[in-house]
């Protein structure tokens, strides 16, 4: 008789998106007049760049010829790809990274379900609070994170590190002793970062206490300030303790083309076994490559007028930011984020609970944004607003919401 994993049993139902999209719907059929305004979407919307779709094309058209076809990708990714992502993310930043140290891959939500994979399921972790949610859920999938608490919405065996206002949405390190650390910098949902000093700590402390670092990047291409590093091998140490996740789905708009990768220096170690080995044997086992031709789009990224192109779409979202930001700020909420992160993070007004906010800002400015809450208990009194949007709606959304 077959038996489940029953870990996924113990998981809270994942309502918050669902939830939403419910009360939208029923809201816009209870008033079909009104039109509704979305700023809670995690999801980039302008279309891929030029210089990046005539690559695809071109890429398409090889796979139509023998001479040219490509079938199955080398086991890391193809070098024209990796040899880009080290000079580009990584030489140029002053990080010593080489390129069979990056595995490339479908994207950084695979990369973070499935890193999981070459670690002990008694391994303790630590994440921000609030969080992506993939962190804690695969945890939980693979028998790590305990038990689920209702009344205190935490895991048993989890050391959640509250970012609030009174950390400036940073985390501090935590008194208990962790094995795996999380870091999420840009932060999703808080839009907060932290400086290359204090990223030191984090990798002098992980390198004293025996812990590894998981670091999503993911977004990266959206830091404007100097002194917040890009990458966690800007830091000396983190060749020891560090893996890195990036992904092309928020810099490029490849979240329906689906392409990342996973930094794993040779350095890292348990003992003599070296994590790249784990992670080689697992990526080779489980994964057969990203394919070609997105492999080629994602080395066109690279290029400079592929950056060109990139970095104006992402001047376009930050200039959403910049009104999101401005006009909350000049209505009198307390913000935060959204300079470093297409995210802006705005406390609730009057003590309202994050769902109570979004139940207001739905009925009265038809505005839809994401309750804090659903990203870590910490988040509760907190609300995100995303930068995706059009720069027409966004303004609208503003004005609506500064006429409340
Ligand atoms: C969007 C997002 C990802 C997912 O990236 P994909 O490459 O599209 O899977 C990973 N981490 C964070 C924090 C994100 O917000």
């Amino acid at each position: 008789m077959f038996k489940i994993n029953d870990n996924y049993l113990k998981l809270p139902g994942s309502y918050l998106f669902s939830t939403i999209g419910k009360k939208v719907k029923a809201f816009t059929e209870a008033n079909p007049d009104k039109s509704i305004i979305r700023l809670g979407i995690g999801d980039v919307t302008l279309p891929i760049a030029p210089a990046i779709i005539s690559t695809l094309h071109e890429a398409v058209d090889e796979m139509a010829s023998a001479d040219t076809f490509k079938g199955y990708a080398p086991d890391l990714g193809y070098e024209f790809l990796r040899e880009a992502i080290v000079d580009f993310d990584y030489k140029r930043r002053g990080a010593d990274i080489h390129a069979d140290e990056i595995f490339v891959s479908d994207g950084a939500k695979s990369d973070s379900g499935n890193i999981g994979d070459i670690f002990a399921v008694d391994n303790r972790i630590a994440v921000c609070d609030p969080v992506y949610p993939v962190y804690v859920d695969v945890n939980a999938m693979s028998g790590r994170t305990g038990h689920y608490i209702e009344s205190t919405q935490k895991w048993s065996n989890v050391i959640y590190m509250p970012c609030t206002a009174e950390t400036n949405f940073a985390p501090e390190l935590p008194t208990e002793i962790p094995d795996i650390i999380y870091l999420c910098f840009p932060n999703n949902p808080t839009g907060s970062t932290i400086t290359k000093d204090e990223l030191q700590k984090w990798v002098d402390y992980a390198n004293k206490v025996g812990a590894v670092i998981i670091y999503d990047a993911a977004y990266e291409a959206y830091i404007s300030e100097d002194n917040v590093p890009h990458t966690i091998y800007e830091c000396e140490g983190a060749r020891t303790c560090a893996i890195e996740l990036r992904s092309f789905s928020k810099n490029a708009g490849f979240t329906g083309v689906r392409l990342g990768f996973t930094v794993i220096p040779k350095d890292l170690k348990s003992g003599d076994v070296t994590l790249h080995s784990l992670w080689a044997r697992r990526h080779g086992t489980k994964f057969n490559g990203a394919p070609y031709i997105i492999q080629r789009a994602g080395a066109a990224v690279y290029t400079q007028a592929g950056q060109k192109q990139i970095n104006e779409q992402i001047a376009y979202y930050m200039n959403n930011a910049k009104v999101i930001r401005e006009g909350l700020s000049a209505a009198g909420y307390t913000v935060s984020g959204g300079i470093n992160a297409p995210y802006i993070w705005m406390k609730t007004p009057d003590k309202m609970t994050s769902w109570e906010f979004f139940d207001y800002l739905l009925d009265r400015a038809n505005v839809v944004g994401t309750p804090g809450s659903g990203f870590g208990p910490s988040g509760e009194g907190y609300f995100r607003l995303t930068a995706f949007g059009s720069y027409e709606k966004t303004l609208e959304a503003i004005e609506r919401i500064k006429k409340l």
